[in-house]
């Protein structure tokens, strides 16, 4: 069709639909794909939902975000920050989009890790940017001594993400602080995607915001922390002049976040969800050692609800899809990668569905 922008040929459909539509004859499948939690809002917080909407808190609120859940983030994650440096946003999706468009024009660059969440890479393209990969493999570390070589003047910002999707990597403090470094010497924004920081099993989680926070764009939400994937809510944290650019932007897109939901993530903000978080770590245990158990050598993932492994024979590609033959449904890693050598498996599934994964595998260890 002539009509339609340069941006949409410049954008990559996700290869992950691909895959689904090869499963889609499964009746069944044993399913290790899903990267949503798999237990739902817990109930007081649906209660809050619908008690905004009785409320007649259903029309818009101000771009910047509803009085409760800034004043509540204000006065507690983000205690010290200035209003004008927080923007709530719609979740984390909502915050890259307007990010990006506040901070890349058509031909500067933006650091990305590979293994890579998709839209870091497509949210550069649809904007005429450049996605520079920086390499994690195999033990997805982050390297600042390997990532300054790749900062040229061009270079307007570095994706850090920690917990990592797909690879579940969590960061240590001398990585970030040595990441951090480079960041304030080369004047560029390091845009933490915190999407999963409930979902850290092995201590404190460490943040790039506590070494560069004037350069640091912080974005997070509720969409896996408390399984509210589809009430859009999250918030976007960082300079005020970058903040204000992109609320500029949210006027003239998104208007603002859902406005029952705002005033439900509010209450969610200090909701306690420890025993989810300690289930969790259960079913990283699990499925960690089953697949050691099973033949894999995984890297053992200290965060998030995904495992990213070699494949023990062919592409990614083709071992997932002898994977789906078996009935057994995983995304293969050059969906997240330019590498196409590795397998990502999500356990935000029931125990036995991770078990009957687990006996596949097994199966398919050697042709
Ligand atoms: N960032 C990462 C790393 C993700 O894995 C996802 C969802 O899978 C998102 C962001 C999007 O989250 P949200 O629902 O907050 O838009």
């Amino acid at each position: 069709m002539k009509n339609l922008a340069e941006r949409v040929a410049k954008t990559e459909a996700s290869g992950i639909r691909r895959i689904f539509d090869l499963a889609a004859n499964l009746a069944n499948p044993v399913d290790l794909s899903i990267g949503q939690p798999d237990f739902d809002v817990p109930a007081p917080l649906k209660e809050e939902a619908m008690e905004a909407m009785r409320q007649g808190k259903n029309a818009y609120t101000p771009t910047q975000g509803g009085r409760e859940l800034r004043e509540k983030l204000l006065a507690t994650t983000f205690k010290g920050r200035k209003p004008d440096e927080l923007l709530i946003t719609g979740a984390v999706s909502g915050g890259l989009l307007l990010g990006y468009m506040a901070l890349l024009n058509p031909g500067d660059e933006i650091l990305v890790p590979d293994p890579y969440f998709v839209m870091y890479k497509q949210l550069a393209l649809m904007f005429g940017a450049v996605p520079v990969m920086y390499d994690t493999y195999p033990e997805w570390k982050l390297d600042a001594a390997k990532i300054e070589p790749l900062i040229t003047e061009k270079t307007k910002a570095i994706i850090v993400s920690s917990p990592s999707n797909p690879t579940g990597a969590v960061y240590s403090d001398d990585e970030l602080r040595a990441v951090a470094e480079r960041v304030k010497k080369h004047d560029i924004i390091a845009i933490a995607d915190d999407i999963y920081e409930y979902f850290v099993y092995d201590g404190p989680l460490a943040r790039i915001r506590d070494y560069c926070p004037d350069h640091t764009l912080t974005l997070g939400g509720f969409s896996k922390s408390h399984a509210m994937t589809g009430w859009r809510v999250g918030w976007a944290v960082g300079p005020a002049e970058l903040i204000q650019a992109m609320t500029k932007f949210q006027q003239f897109s998104f208007v603002c976040a859902p406005t029952p939901m705002q005033a439900a993530a509010a209450a969610a903000v200090d909701y306690p969800m420890d025993d989810f978080i300690a289930h969790y770590k259960k079913k990283r245990d699990r499925i960690y050692n089953g697949l050691k158990d099973a033949g894999y050598d995984p890297v053992k993932p200290g965060g998030a609800f995904y495992v990213f492994t070699k494949t023990p024979w062919g592409t990614g590609t083709e071992f997932v899809e002898e994977c789906i033959k078996n009935n057994l449904l995983v995304i293969p890693g050059g969906c997240f990668s330019e590498r196409d050598t590795h397998f990502r498996l999500a356990y935000s599934a029931k125990d036995e569905t991770i078990d009957q994964g687990i006996e596949i595998l097994r199966k398919l260890r050697s042709r």
